[in-house]
């Protein structure tokens, strides 16, 4: 069997035979670009270069690169246990071309790799266009043979790419592979294209404009390419699987939280090791990239994925903290590829034992205030906002792991009751601060708290920073 591994170097071996400098991924946190939570992409590193701000020693890179989708424009957490294809941490594999090539070789490198080198079967394979990209509609038809109906044009933005409101943007294609009629889900541009049958594997973007303040555009003088491929994706595939979760990888942290929890990984428990499995990846990466638990910005991010995995472990009977017990696994799998995780095992294992040590306080009881709360509601009735508000303000409990645990019997939250209950709080503790004679201080201390999100857990209106990518 090919390992993720494997692939990884396949990948990168293979654009380095084409003339592409093999790049480190860079830290999950971006370096230069404050506007971003979390690098969500391969291209954050290079924004610079794209943009021509930044000028550098090579015109084509590939790289594997770090990625966390669990905030801001790019949001996969929800995605975790329901879909075969998403992860809150992933690897995504790329090549670029800063003014170099462009779609005349961007679209051979791919299917030569993809079809050659990887060996995928072709007539498994489809793409799409922006719709009014014939340019790389004629590429594909030529380099792959590929019939009409196996280029599909797509009007939306799906396939139109922006770095942000104004910059470098442009068409993408993008790679699809189909895991057959088995599995629910139809061809992109579909109605059903969010199924799971028709994968997408690979999005190549084609930055050819330049987009100015007052909506204009002119064409780049030096277009460049910028293209993304998840390895858990395309790993499955070569591993004749159809789900990310039953990779190699993926399936040693599966079988460690089954064991951990002295479960079955295939049992009722199921999706629970998988949501696990995934939320170990994120937190140990955010960790050794410098990401600490806290109760703002990044780290209440952070905090938010643990605490939800320390639900699901809770879920599969756990009795004392699991996820600090899972790391070694973690370690194993993946140390040799990111050493940063190695020289950061004893903070990771720390930091989730506390974590959990702490939260485990709470989280029995606020899951029995929720299981009662629920038996007195009726039918399908949403959970009151207040309830929501006292699960969070006294248990600790994010509003996205009560309605974590909310989905798993279809059940939702009143989220304005839940924003009513905290504007009511907000609104108690500015009175309280008038009534102390201090209010020229008190002006001051709400300002901040306004900016930088109060003490405990009031994370919320700190997370709407947008990712550009
Ligand atoms: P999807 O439509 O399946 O959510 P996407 O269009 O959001 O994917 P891109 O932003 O185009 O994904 O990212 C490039 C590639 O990275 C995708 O083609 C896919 O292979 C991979 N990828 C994206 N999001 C995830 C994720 N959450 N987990 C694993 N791989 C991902
Ligand atoms: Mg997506
Ligand atoms: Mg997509
Ligand atoms: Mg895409």
């Amino acid at each position: 069997m090919t390992s993720l591994a494997d692939i990884r170097s396949t990948f990168l071996n293979f654009y380095a035979r084409n003339g592409h400098t093999i790049v480190p991924s860079s830290p999950l946190v971006p370096r230069n670009d404050p506007t971003l939570m979390f690098t969500n992409s391969g291209m954050v590193q290079f924004k610079n270069r794209f943009t021509g701000v930044e000028t550098g020693d090579y015109s084509r890179a590939t790289t594997a690169q770090k990625c966390v989708r669990a905030g801001g424009k790019h949001n996969d957490l929800d995605n975790v246990g329901y879909t075969a294809r998403h992860h809150t941490f992933f690897e995504m594999l790329g090549n670029f071309s800063f003014g170099d090539y462009f779609k005349e070789s961007a679209i051979p490198f791919a299917w030569e790799l993809l079809t050659k080198d990887f060996g995928i079967n072709k007539d498994r394979l489809l793409v799409t266009v922006y719709h009014t990209d014939d340019e790389a509609a004629n590429i594909w038809k030529k380099v792959a043979g590929l019939s009409d109906d196996r280029i599909i044009r797509i009007p939306t933005n799906d396939n139109f790419w922006m770095m942000g409101p104004t910059g470098p943007c442009g068409p993408c294609t993008e790679i699809f592979y189909d895991h057959g009629d088995h599995i629910a889900g139809g061809p992109p541009g579909s109605p059903d294209e969010d199924g799971d049958r028709f994968i997408e594997i690979w999005n190549l973007v084609f930055m050819q404009f330049e987009q100015f303040e007052d909506g204009t555009r002119a064409g780049l003088p030096k277009p460049s390419i910028d293209t993304g491929m998840g390895l858990e994706r395309i790993g499955a595939l070569l591993q004749g699987k159809h789900d990310n979760y039953d990779t190699d990888l993926m399936r040693a942290l599966i079988e460690a939280s089954a064991h951990a929890t002295s479960n079955d990984p295939d049992g009722p428990g199921k999706v629970h090791h998988r949501v696990i499995a995934d939320h170990l990846r994120s937190t140990s990466f955010l960790i050794a990239d410098g990401v600490m638990p806290s109760n703002e910005g990044r780290g209440y991010v952070l905090r938010r994925i643990m605490r939800r995995a320390m639900r699901h472990a809770h879920m599969l009977g756990a009795k004392d903290p699991v996820m600090y017990r899972l790391v070694p696994a973690l370690v194993r799998e993946m140390g040799a590829a990111y050493p940063e995780l190695g020289r950061a095992q004893a903070l990771i294992e720390e930091t989730l034992r506390t974590e959990e040590t702490r939260f485990k306080q709470t989280l029995d009881r606020g899951l029995r205030l929720l299981d009662d709360e629920l038996a007195h509601l009726p039918g399908d009735a949403d959970l009151p906002g207040a309830t929501a508000f006292k699960l969070y303000d006294t248990y600790g409990f994010p509003l996205d792991l009560t309605q974590d645990a909310l989905r798993e019997k279809n059940r939702k939250v009143d989220t304005a009751g839940f924003d009513a209950a905290m504007e009511e709080q907000k609104a108690k503790a500015r009175a309280a601060w008038a009534g102390s004679g201090e209010q020229a201080d008190a002006s001051v201390w709400f300002d901040l708290v306004e900016k930088n999100g109060p003490t405990e857990f009031l994370g919320y209106d700190t997370l709407t920073a947008e990712g550009q990518v």
